[in-house]
C-alpha cells in the first residue's frame, strides 16, 4: 500500500463500504484504486458472464500506463502489447503523404479487461447483478438489485457506462447527443490481408483524411503474439437518416450501435460501397475484408453534476467524448484515482466535503476533455486538419498539464 493512497482516517474506524456499479474498465480501476486505499469495496455488473470481447483496439496512455505500474499491472510486459513510434497518413494515391513520429502504445480492450479482472478478488466482482434503484440512507446509499437482497453501503460509483442510468437519476434528460457523424468500425487478422496491404501498415498504425470524413487503422495485438487491424471512420450522417443506418439484419431497430454480426446485408453493402468510392487501395482493402463489421454512433455526454449525497459517477457515464484523443480509459481511470486520493487521509465526517472537492475538479477536466474532442472531431470531419498539423493538434497529455 502506497503512504499516499492510505484512508488511515476512515480506516481508523472502519473501511467505508464502497459498492461500484459496473464491472467494466472504469468499474474495475475504481475498485483497484479504491481497495488499494483500504476500502471495503465490490463491483456489481449486470451482465451475467465475464465481458466478452469488443472487438476493440486501445490506445494506452502514458498516464493510465502508469496508474496501472501503481496496483503492479504491467501493461507492457503483456505480449498484448506493442509500441509503435510513428503515425502516417495516406493520401487518395495510395502513397504515404505524411509521416509523424510520437510513441503510441496500443493494446486491446479485452486484454486490459483481463489484467484489470485478475487483480480485483473474485469474491468481490459479482456477475449477474443489475442495479435498479438506488435508495439515500442516513450517512449513505442503499442498493436495489432487480433480484436478491439490497445492500447498504457509505459510497455509490457509478461506472455504469454513457448511457448511465444512474446519471440520469442524478441529472434527467443528461444522455447522449448525437455529434453529427457515426464510427464504422471492425477489425481484420493480417493474414486475410494481401501482401501489398500487410508491408504498408507494417505493424503501425495509419490515417486517411478522405474529403468530408476521417479514418484510422491501428493494430490490436494478439493474445497468439500476431497482429490484426482495426479500422474506425467517422462519416457524416444526417440526423433523419441515422435510424435507417440502425436497424439491424433482424429488423430490430437498435439505439446507438449495431454489434459485430449484426449490421443488416443493407447496411454492410452500403459501407463496402463508400470504400469503393472514398478510400484509397490498403484502406478500401481493409474495409472490404473485414468479415463482421459494425456501426457506433458517436455522441457527447456531459454532466453537469458528478455527486448527489453517497453517489458519485465516473468513466464514460460522466463524461463520454467523442474518441479522437483516445483517452477514454485514461480518463476513467483519472476519475478513479483521483477519487481515491480525495477520500484518503480523512475522518468520516469529511466525506462529504472531500467528494464536493472532487467533484469540482472533475467536472472542470470533464468539460474540457469534451470541449477538446469535439473541436478535434468537427475539424477532423471538416478536413480541416491537415497531416502536417497533427503534431499540434490537442491531446490527453496537454489537457492534464493544464489542469
Ligand atoms: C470508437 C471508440 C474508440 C475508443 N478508443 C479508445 C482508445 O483508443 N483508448 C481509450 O483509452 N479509450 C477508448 N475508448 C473509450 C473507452 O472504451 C471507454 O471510455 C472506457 O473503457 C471507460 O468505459 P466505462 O467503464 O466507463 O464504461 P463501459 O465500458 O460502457 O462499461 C459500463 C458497464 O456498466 C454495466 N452496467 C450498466 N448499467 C448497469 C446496472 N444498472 N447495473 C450493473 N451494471 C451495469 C455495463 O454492463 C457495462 O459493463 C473508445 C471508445 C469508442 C466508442
Amino acid at each position: 500500500m502506497t503512504t499516499e493512497h492510505t484512508n488511515a482516517g476512515v480506516a481508523a474506524q472502519t473501511p467505508l463500504r464502497v459498492a461500484i456499479i459496473g464491472g467494466s474498465l472504469g468499474g474495475l480501476m475504481a475498485a483497484l484504486a479504491l481497495r488499494r486505499a483500504g476500502f471495503d469495496v465490490h463491483v456489481y455488473e449486470r451482465s451475467r458472464t465475464t465481458l466478452q470481447d469488443r472487438g476493440a483496439g486501445l490506445r494506452v496512455q502514458q498516464d493510465l500506463r502508469n496508474r496501472l505500474l501503481g496496483v503492479d499491472i504491467d501493461v507492457d510486459a503483456s505480449t498484448n502489447t506493442r509500441s509503435s513510434d510513428r503515425f502516417r497518413f495516406v493520401g487518395a494515391d495510395n502513397r504515404i503523404v505524411y509521416e509523424e513520429r510520437t510513441q503510441i502504445t496500443y493494446s486491446s480492450w479485452m486484454r486490459l479487461y483481463d489484467m484489470l479482472l485478475g487483480a480485483v478478488e473474485r469474491e468481490r466482482y459479482h456477475l449477474d447483478a443489475n442495479v435498479a434503484r438506488l435508495e439515500p440512507i442516513d450517512g449513505g446509499t442503499r442498493v436495489h438489485f432487480s433480484d436478491g437482497a439490497p445492500v447498504d453501503v457509505d459510497l455509490v460509483v457509478a461506472a455504469d457506462g454513457q448511457s448511465s442510468g444512474v446519471r440520469e437519476w442524478l441529472v434527467p434528460g443528461s444522455g447522449p447527443r448525437y455529434a453529427g457523424y457515426v464510427c464504422w468500425r471492425g477489425v481484420v487478422q493480417e493474414g486475410e490481408l494481401s501482401r501489398e496491404a500487410r508491408e504498408m501498415l507494417d505493424g503501425d498504425g495509419l490515417y486517411i483524411l478522405p474529403e468530408g470524413s476521417h479514418m484510422s487503422i491501428y493494430p490490436i495485438p494478439q493474445k497468439s503474439g500476431g497482429i490484426a487491424y482495426a479500422i474506425v471512420w467517422y462519416r457524416p450522417v444526417s440526423e433523419p437518416e441515422l435510424p435507417q443506418l440502425l436497424v439491424d439484419k433482424d429488423g430490430k431497430q437498435r439505439d446507438w450501435s449495431v454489434p459485430a454480426g449484426w449490421l443488416s446485408p443493407r447496411v454492410t453493402e452500403m459501407l463496402h460501397s463508400y470504400a469503393r468510392d472514398e478510400l484509397p487501395a490498403v484502406a478500401r482493402e481493409v474495409v472490404l475484408r473485414t468479415a463482421q463489421p459494425f456501426i457506433q454512433v458517436i455522441v457527447d455526454v456531459e454532466t453537469p453534476r458528478m455527486v448527489r449525497g453517497r453517489v458519485c459517477v465516473i468513466g464514460d457515464a460522466a463524461f463520454s467524448g467523442r474518441p479522437h484523443l483516445g483517452a477514454g480509459t485514461a480518463k476513467a481511470a483519472d476519475d478513479a484515482w483521483t477519487l481515491a486520493e480525495a477520500l484518503s487521509n480523512i475522518g468520516r465526517g469529511e466525506v462529504d466535503a472531500a467528494l464536493a472537492r472532487w467533484e469540482e475538479a472533475r467536472l472542470a477536466l470533464g468539460r474540457r476533455y469534451i470541449a477538446l474532442n469535439r473541436e478535434l472531431g468537427n475539424a477532423l470531419v471538416a478536413g480541416r486538419v491537415p497531416p502536417e498539423r497533427f503534431t499540434s493538434r490537442p491531446s490527453w497529455e496537454m489537457l492534464l498539464e493544464n489542469r
